[in-house]
């Protein structure tokens, strides 16, 4: 058997974190045997629906670097076949229409709620003699549920789950214009598309008791099923916004590593023992069902944070480059020219050894790319010093071997003439003069990368703005 999962969005604006999970897990599971993963976009809500939405999940997905097989599905586009599965099952007696106007159900409500009972419709159509139909009233289409007996989900997180079938109602599969409810369409497709697994968010598992109704009616194999717990706020509330970023592509704009993004969700209500750092090579070979939480997970910002910062040392220093430069680019509004580049790149190796975001190197490593006249903050302002500044240029000028060794020496020989052996009273305002800020990799590393002329004209321009 091939295994075939699935990953089925509501298009309702930008990926969450728990969505960005679910997509991850049905891919390891899929990759990991050899099987596929469909993509079907879940858009029957044409009230909501926006196409930025759907570009919101494809580039939320592309952007975790999961992948999907054959073409992305669309729900809305289906809805006819939707349809004809409800005719065929009233045709097999396994569903009926029902002509109650809304203002009958309105009534029945009041009725069962007076009487204590369960607001369900009262299945007055279900055995009605269909010559009896109102001519000027469109039928619904209701299945037609079990009244006996319990109906049990086999989950592979929560175990069996049992309800009494008097808590299933006969309820809509087709409405009165014709469209399909949620409830037939996912499971329509999903039995057109072969899926043998859905994992999803456990807030479906009440749906799939009414999802298994349609299922048997219509003599399909159930699929197996894993619901997924809830993600959590650090305070153990629902994750919402006041907890902090919640959705992909915020955490993208952070300068997170998409690696680090997997490698924390996948540890986010799954475990190998105490691994932590899980490839993705092991992920796929490790993921599977038996290992999932059965409670809640908690998000952890800091340990997404610690996950980011050992993925980005391990990064290649060239898609470093190439990830930090429009974080560059758009935060200090410049273009970044080749010299940038290759300084960039040159001082990478110091950038990324204490980054925990791709922004923390755009902020550190910015002063590479930066070209005169560039501003100094407010800090960096202060931390200038002519006497200091003119002397260490002067003897810069006429240094032989312009490496970061040397340069440090020349700084301590300084420091003992004028700041009372004090290096970081020659070093802080070079930094300053060199970068504009008082954060930086080592400035006499730094000043090597620059190189000689870079490093004169920049104190030339610092000893200027001083005056
Ligand atoms: N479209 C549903 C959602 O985004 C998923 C339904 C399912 O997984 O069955 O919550």
């Amino acid at each position: 058997m091939t295994v075939i999962t699935r990953f089925p969005p509501s298009p309702t604006g930008m990926m969450h974190i728990g969505t960005a999970r679910t997509a991850l897990y049905n891919w390891l599971f899929a990759r990991g045997r050899k099987g596929q993963m469909q993509f079907r976009i879940e858009d029957t809500d044409r009230e909501r629906y926006k196409p930025e939405y759907v570009d919101a999940i494809v580039n939320g997905l592309n952007w975790l670097g999961l992948d999907w097989d054959g073409d992305i599905l669309s729900q809305f586009e289906r809805r006819d076949r939707h349809a004809e599965v409800a005719h065929e099952l009233v045709r097999e007696g396994k569903a009926y229409y029902c002509y109650c106007t809304p203002e009958e159900l309105e009534t029945m409500r009041e009725e069962m709620k007076a009487a204590g009972k369960l607001t369900f419709y009262d299945r007055r159509w279900r055995d009605a003699d269909p010559s009896t139909a109102p001519k000027d009233v469109s039928p619904v289409v209701r299945i037609k549920a079990p009244l006996t007996g319990d109906s049990i989900v086999h989950d592979h997180v929560q175990g069996d789950v049992k309800v009494a079938n008097e808590q299933l109602d006969d309820f809509i599969i087709l409405r009165s214009d014709g469209t399909p409810t949620y409830m037939l369409a996912v499971v329509v497709d999903d039995h057109d598309m072969g899926v043998t697994h859905v994992m999803r968010g456990d807030d479906h598992l009440n749906n799939t008791f009414r999802q298994n109704i349609i299922y048997q009616s219509m003599g399909w194999k159930v699929p197996e099923y894993a619901h997924l717990p809830l993600i959590l706020g650090p305070d153990g509330a629902k994750l919402s916004k006041r907890h902090g970023a919640t959705s992909v592509e915020e955490y993208a704009n952070m300068g997170y590593l998409p690696e680090a993004m997997r490698n924390y969700l996948l540890r986010l209500g799954w475990s190998h023992g105490d691994d932590e750092i899980i490839s993705d090579a092991q992920a796929v070979e490790w993921f599977d069902l038996k290992h999932i939480g059965q409670s809640a997970g908690r998000f952890d910002f800091a340990k997404l944070e610690s996950l980011n910062a050992h993925y980005i040392k391990e990064a290649d220093n060239t898609r470093l480059l190439d990830l930090v430069i429009p974080f560059i680019e758009k935060k200090f509004e410049l273009t970044v020219s080749e010299t940038g580049r290759k300084n960039l790149l040159a001082g990478m190796d110091e950038l990324k050894s204490r980054a925990k975001t791709l922004l923390q190197i755009a902020d550190e490593g910015a002063f590479y790319t930066k070209t005169i006249p560039y501003s100094f903050d407010e800090k960096a302002r202060t931390s200038l010093d002519s006497a200091v500044l003119m002397v260490v240029k002067e003897k810069l000028n006429l240094l032989t071997d312009f490496t970061a060794l040397n340069i440090e020496a020349l700084c301590k020989d300084v420091a003992t003439t004028l700041t009372d052996g004090k290096l970081g009273k020659v070093a802080m305002p070079l930094r300053a003069a060199l970068t504009g800020t008082t954060v930086s990799p080592s400035i006499f590393h730094a000043a090597e990368i620059l190189g000689r002329d870079e490093v004169i004209s920049r104190l030339g321009f610092a000893i200027k703005t001083m005056n």
